[in-house]
């Protein structure tokens, strides 16, 4: 049994389009943009709607709740290995993340993960998922 280890996070690039998302982390909610034109979710959070063009769109929360779509465990690329995944959220949109927690060998595509944060370099909560522990 290898539990997933923990690593240095970098700090992220706060600017006033993100400064909601990462006030928000510090909270423990993760958001999402979600279009008011045409009701879809969108990631990685941009002003405009990659699905209708819209600029009407919003910070929503997400459930935090998703499944794993991909997933690898990089164990060459420094002194800490780590397990980097796409994770497509209850919501419908698939993002970039990392996962914490778990076994190593019992990862595996298709299991759920919710969001949970670690304090990156700087302070700022990162948002990365864990095994659900529950369905
Ligand atoms: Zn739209």
């Amino acid at each position: 049994m290898t539990m997933i280890p923990e690593r240095p996070l970098p700090a992220p690039i706060v600017d006033v389009f993100t400064a909601p998302f990462w006030q928000a982390a510090s909270e423990g909610v993760l958001l999402i943009r979600r279009c008011k034109a045409c009701g879809e979710a969108h990631w990685y959070p941009r002003p405009f709607c990659p699905h209708c063009a819209s600029d009407d769109t919003q910070w929503v929360p997400a459930s935090g709740r998703g499944t794993i779509y991909s997933f690898t465990v990089a164990r060459k690329a420094g002194p800490v290995p780590y397990v980097l995944a796409y994770v497509t959220l209850d919501e419908g949109v698939t993002m970039l993340t990392n996962l914490v927690d778990g076994e190593v060998e019992a990862l595996h595509i298709g299991q759920r993960v919710q969001v949970t944060f670690r304090a990156g370099e700087g302070g700022a909560a990162i948002a990365v998922f864990t095994p659900c522990t529950t369905p």
